[in-house]
């Protein structure tokens, strides 16, 4: 951050009015042009030409995202904002800091104690303007967003000083209606559900994955009784997911590709009615899409054998006992887990690379 204002960054007062705060929105990467960052040899996930970057920035935003430019002291409209949410990067929408990290430095710049985790930033060396600064970049898509420096009043001794111009908020309450409003749940089962929990956080668009049980009837079962393979319950996945981001007929298509569907009660060497393959709808546009994804597969031939897989409304869904729980993430030196989990997750990543979280 620079700490002195330069007359050539002055803003017009219009495009300070017209900055729009609040912005959930994850902007899809639209790949186009080229790389304006390219010239300090960095590779970011999203890429934009300078021609997009301005039809997409106010002039102030871009004044500071690519020319890396500092707003004026005091005139950043999130510098006071003291509502519960998460700041995002005002180019790509990218997560920075929860406002649980915001302080007041005093400075006349939005400051943070702390970033989110997850390399959500990139720092740099910056030596311009005669100092040693270390320079905060966005990892997605390379915008400058400020200066950190190692003086901050907190125990973290960090002081993220960010203008306000280069970033977006989203507030609590609006990520949770967003939430409400735009999400989606279906029940799989394919055999051990670790693994199938595992690979489903992977995908871009699903906002949680809990393993349990589906399609019994005595209600509460316990591992221990559907491990009998006498209860009627499957080892199932729920999905939760966003369709803006990502479609059914996707999370199908991965589905049919990491279990085999064409085995009755079997999958590998794991055998009983706990292992069978089904999808539990929630609605009868499920049922559709699940109807016309086997009909796909069966019609050109992708199994050998006819595909089993039970279609059938989804009654109840019972989460697993904790310990099953992301029980890959946190087993992965077990036994199972490396020799028949990781390969299947490598299996996977290979095959739908463009469905990935980024
Ligand atoms: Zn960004």
């Amino acid at each position: 951050m620079k700490k002195t204002f330069r007359t050539h960054f002055a803003i017009p007062l219009l495009s300070v009015l017209v900055f729009a705060v609040t912005s959930c929105a994850q902007p899809k990467s639209s790949v186009t042009g080229t790389d304006s960052r390219k010239e300090e040899g960095a590779a970011f996930a999203l890429s934009k030409s300078i021609e997009d970057w301005q039809n997409t920035l106010t002039p102030e935003q871009f004044n500071v995202l690519i020319n890396k430019g500092t707003e004026r002291a005091f005139t950043g409209k999130l510098l006071h904002n003291d509502k519960k949410g998460n700041y995002t990067c005002a180019a790509c929408g990218n997560e920075l800091f929860s406002s649980d990290a915001k302080f007041d430095s005093k400075t006349g710049w939005p400051s943070f104690d702390k970033a989110m985790e997850n390399g959500k930033l990139i720092l740099k060396k910056d030596n311009t303007d005669g100092m040693e600064r270390t320079e905060v970049v966005c990892a997605r898509c390379g915008g400058h967003l400020g200066h950190l420096f190692e003086d901050g009043p907190t125990a973290t001794g960090q002081r993220y000083c960010i203008n306000s111009a280069a970033l977006g908020f989203c507030s609590k309450a609006d990520a949770e209606a967003k939430l409400a409003n735009h999400s989606d749940t279906v029940v799989l089962a394919g055999g051990c559900f670790w693994s199938i929990q595992a690979i489903y956080q992977k995908l871009e668009g699903v906002t949680n994955v809990a393993v349990g049980y589906s399609g019994g009837t005595k209600a509460n079962p316990r591992y221990e009784d559907v491990s009998t393979g006498n209860t009627g319950y499957a080892e199932s996945v729920q999905i939760v997911y966003n369709p803006n981001e990502i479609k059914l007929v996707d999370i199908l298509k991965v589905f049919f590709s990491i279990h085999n569907p064409t085995t009755v009660n079997k999958q590998g060497a794991d055998v009983g009615t706990q292992y069978r393959s089904a999808i539990f709808y929630n609605n009868e546009q499920q049922k559709k899409v699940a109807a016309e994804v086997i009909g796909s597969l069966q019609k050109n031939n992708v199994f050998d054998k006819a595909i089993v897989t039970i279609v059938q409304p989804l009654s109840k869904f019972y989460k697993a006992e904790d310990y099953h729980q992301d029980y890959y993430n946190n087993n992965k030196g077990q036994g199972y887990c490396q020799a028949v989990v990781a390969p299947k997750i490598e299996k996977f990543e290979k095959a739908f690379q463009d469905l990935l979280k980024k």
